[in-house]
């Protein structure tokens, strides 16, 4: 399947948006959601959407996303492609 690639005059292509409420998102968020879901995903959702996808609290997801922050996970900080670490 191909993706299309719309371009649109405002250059917001670095934004994202939960898919199921539309919420603009954090790169926490996006991060996280790569963490609970799959590392390819490009479907992302904020943190009340993932708790009620997966069926526990807010504060569980955002436990989750301090947890990975504390361990250094590198889909959590800036780290350039090529030098992360796969855990
Ligand atoms: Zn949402």
């Amino acid at each position: 399947m191909k993706t299309l690639k719309i371009s649109s005059p405002t250059s917001n292509s670095d934004r994202n948006f939960c898919q199921k409420c539309g919420r603009e998102l954090t790169s926490d968020e996006i991060a996280i959601t790569k963490k609970l879901i799959n590392r390819g995903t490009s479907t992302y959702y904020c943190v009340d959407c993932l708790a009620e996808a997966f069926d526990v609290k807010r504060e569980d997801i955002r436990a989750k996303i301090q947890y990975f922050k504390e361990i250094g996970c590198t889909l959590f900080s800036s780290v350039p492609p090529g030098q992360k670490m796969e855990l």
